[in-house]
């Protein structure tokens, strides 16, 4: 990749006030598309990001950020995209949206207004694609550090276990259907999420502390490219241990567990960011052992980090975006790794002066 800048870009999305809550004083003012500042009694905090969406900003506005990248997979690239942020902050209005389940496809009626990143990139994906391309997907869920095939009837759905052979990481036993159509893929999506549904009532609202992960394997029987993939991740949702609960309760296993995962991929996001491939510890959790092939290397990255507009969210909305500039910053280090490039190019040119003096001295 030419220029490290263009391995990660992050986003903050930030939702509006829903009916739902009560009415509130303003805390977030967006001061342009790539600012956001936040204000309350007790902080002020201004921070810039590669796009910051506001509460009016359209599914589509979000699609049109990530497109360019997605797009990428037909060419051999992968591309990983997160929705990290609080439970009811919006991040599965971000990646699966609403409106998708029902809509016509092949009329392209009006509805597609809330449909989130993955049917919109199933759509462009299947509309872009050249003769040669197929696609194949799956969808699972990571919970309490275990691994469900969401593709299966949850009263089937054993805990899958992490496999690795000398070319691949993969989840044994997993469901990876071939699609040949973007309804047969929306029906096998729609079958996911009401399974994910299922569970979520068997297990307490277990789906905003597990990760939703979606993957499309984008394949060339011309054999132009080794399968890419396109990741797209439904994160647990990133708030703290409430002091209330007992130490020793299940829901705080699952809260270590979260916050291990979520830690992890902060931790692996900074070193790849940074240059580094050896000691990057992809192996302290599931979520970034499985997309240890779909980060790094020729992959784009894009973190949105999703956020709520409600005051009384103020100090997870803060440790938010501290997530969200962490990886920002690197972006920028990464960044100032420049001037080498630059060294060498002026040595280049130094010696290409050189060889003109000289020639000019035969
Ligand atoms: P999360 O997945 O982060 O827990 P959701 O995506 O389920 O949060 O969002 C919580 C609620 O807020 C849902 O009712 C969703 O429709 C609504 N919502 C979230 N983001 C937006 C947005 N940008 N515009 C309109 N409604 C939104
Ligand atoms: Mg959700």
């Amino acid at each position: 990749m030419d220029n490290q800048e263009e391995f990660l870009k992050v986003a903050v999305r930030v939702r509006p006030f829903l009916t739902s809550n009560n009415p509130q004083r303003q805390i977030i003012r967006i001061e342009n598309e790539n600012t956001i500042h936040i204000d309350d009694s007790e902080h002020t905090i201004t921070s810039q990001y590669t796009k910051v969406f506001s509460p009016d900003s359209s599914q589509e506005d979000v699609f049109t950020f990530v497109s360019p990248s997605i797009l990428q997979t037909l060419e051999g690239y992968n591309t990983t995209i997160f929705a990290y942020g609080q439970t009811g902050s919006g991040k599965t209005h971000t990646i699966f949206g609403t409106g998708w389940e029902d809509y016509n496809y092949e009329e392209k009626l009006p509805g597609v207004l809330n449909q989130g990143i993955i049917p919109r990139a199933i759509t462009n994906l299947f509309y872009n694609a050249k003769e040669d391309i197929f696609f194949n997907m799956n969808l699972f869920q990571i919970y309490n550090e275990h691994l469900y095939d969401l593709l299966l009837d949850p009263a089937r759905a054993k805990p899958l276990r992490i496999r690795e052979n000398k070319n691949e990481i993969f989840i044994e036993g997993l469901n990876e259907r071939a699609v040949k159509s973007i309804e047969d893929c929306i029906s096998l999506l729609s079958e996911g999420v009401k399974n994910r549904a299922v569970r979520q009532t068997k297990l307490n609202n277990q789906s905003s502390r597990s990760h939703s992960i979606f993957q499309f394997y984008v394949n060339s029987s011309k054999g132009n490219f080794k399968k890419s993939k396109l990741s797209l991740c439904d994160l647990a949702g990133c708030e703290r241990y409430d002091r209330e609960y007992d130490m020793n309760s299940p829901q705080v296993k699952e809260l270590k567990n979260i916050n291990k995962s979520l830690s992890t991929l902060g931790m692996v996001i900074h070193a790849l960011a940074n240059g580094k491939r050896e000691h990057v510890p992809y192996r302290d959790s599931k979520l970034t052992r499985l997309l240890q092939d779909s980060l790094g290397g020729n992959t784009k990255t894009i973190l949105i980090a999703t956020v709520s507009p409600q005051a009384e969210h103020v100090d997870t909305t803060i440790n938010t975006l501290i997530f969200a500039d962490r990886a920002k910053e690197i972006m920028t280090r990464a960044k100032r790794n420049e001037p080498d490039t630059q060294n060498s190019n002026e040595i280049i040119l130094n010696l290409q002066e050189e060889i003109k003096q000289l020639k000019s001295l035969l």
